[in-house]
């Protein structure tokens, strides 16, 4: 993963030309803040926490609702068009955001794009499809669709804030030094979340997370952990009669005790399948945003991912 450094450092390069989004009134320009617009919720955090007071975000993808098929309001479009910079992930994964995408010349940033994750997203699944036992894996987009997860590998999403501060800096350069102590203490914290992980994860009696979406590819890369998810890319994707027959068997000869499923989008499958293979269902949140419960008390990012490692050690035996 640290080829895409590269990329990373590349990333401020693109924005010369960009000016004049602030020219039609629509900004706030009394308050000096720049306006980004993020398209779902971890994207918005890394934004907030690496402008802080300098920046103004709204994030597209309202509490409690999944992102990957949002639906935009005509508000929201508008915003799109004149925010002075949107932060997204492009290959397919929110399309309406995309669409409204095509109206807008100002800077935008695709952190699929830029922190190129694609290449080895794609190794990724490729590797994952040959290396799956369940058997029948019919993802018919293997090989082709590219994993957008990223942010569920805590390093990946330290280089994402990077390359947000990048942009940020050159829409703003007197503010460059705030945006650097500000990356510099969200990274700290990602960095000790990441520690965690791997102290927690090491050694366990088992490593398979069984999942309800193929959301965590690279959770399981980062702390060795075989993902086993029950549908694909897409929570919308079903699975056929025959990979819940092949799932039922590998949870039982593998003494898998959980099945995972997420909080924004129905438990059924998952339930059905933790029912026939004498397993349990619980929760493994995939961070596509948080409910408004999680916002209210508080929460974020890293709060929900040590509640999927609590889940996690207790589904996997760790010591
Ligand atoms: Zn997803």
């Amino acid at each position: 993963m640290q080829r895409w450094l590269a990329g990373l450092m590349a990333a401020g390069v693109a924005l010369a030309g960009c000016g004049g989004s602030d020219d039609d009134g629509t900004a706030d320009g009394s308050s000096g803040r720049i306006e980004v617009v993020a398209s779902f919720y971890p994207v918005a955090e890394a934004a907030e926490r690496v402008g802080g007071e300098e920046v103004e975000v709204s994030n597209l993808t309202p509490a409690g609702t999944e992102p990957h098929d949002l639906e935009l309001t005509a508000d929201q479009v508008d915003r799109l068009e004149d925010a002075d910079l949107v932060i997204y992930l492009g290959r397919g994964f929110q399309p309406a955001v995309e669409a409204a995408l095509e109206r807008r010349d100002g800077p935008t940033l695709d952190l699929l794009e830029e922190i190129e994750v694609g290449e080895g997203a794609i190794e990724a699944l490729e590797a994952e499809e040959r290396g799956e036992e369940a058997g029948g894996a019919d993802d018919e987009h293997a090989g082709e669709e590219i994993d957008p997860h990223f942010w569920l590998n805590p390093r990946l999403l330290s280089q994402a804030a990077e390359v947000v501060k990048i942009e940020m800096a050159a829409l703003a350069p007197a503010a460059e030094a705030t945006f650097d102590a500000n990356l510099a203490a969200y990274q700290k914290q990602l960095a000790d979340l990441d520690g965690e992980f791997e102290t927690a994860l090491a050694g366990c009696a088992r490593q398979e997370i069984v999942t309800s979406h193929a959301a965590f590819f690279y959770l399981a890369d980062r702390y060795a952990l075989t993902q086993v998810p029950i549908a694909g890319l897409s929570p919308e994707s079903e699975p056929d009669a025959q990979r819940i027959a092949d799932l039922t068997t590998l949870i039982k000869d593998r003494g898998i005790t959980t099945v995972f499923y997420e909080t924004l989008v129905a438990p059924d499958v998952a339930r059905t399948l933790a029912r026939e293979a004498g397993a349990t269902a619980a929760v493994l949140d995939p961070i596509e945003g948080l409910s408004e419960d999680d916002l209210t008390a508080g929460k974020d990012y890293s709060a929900v991912m040590r509640q999927n490692l609590a889940a996690m050690k207790a589904a996997l035996a760790c010591p």
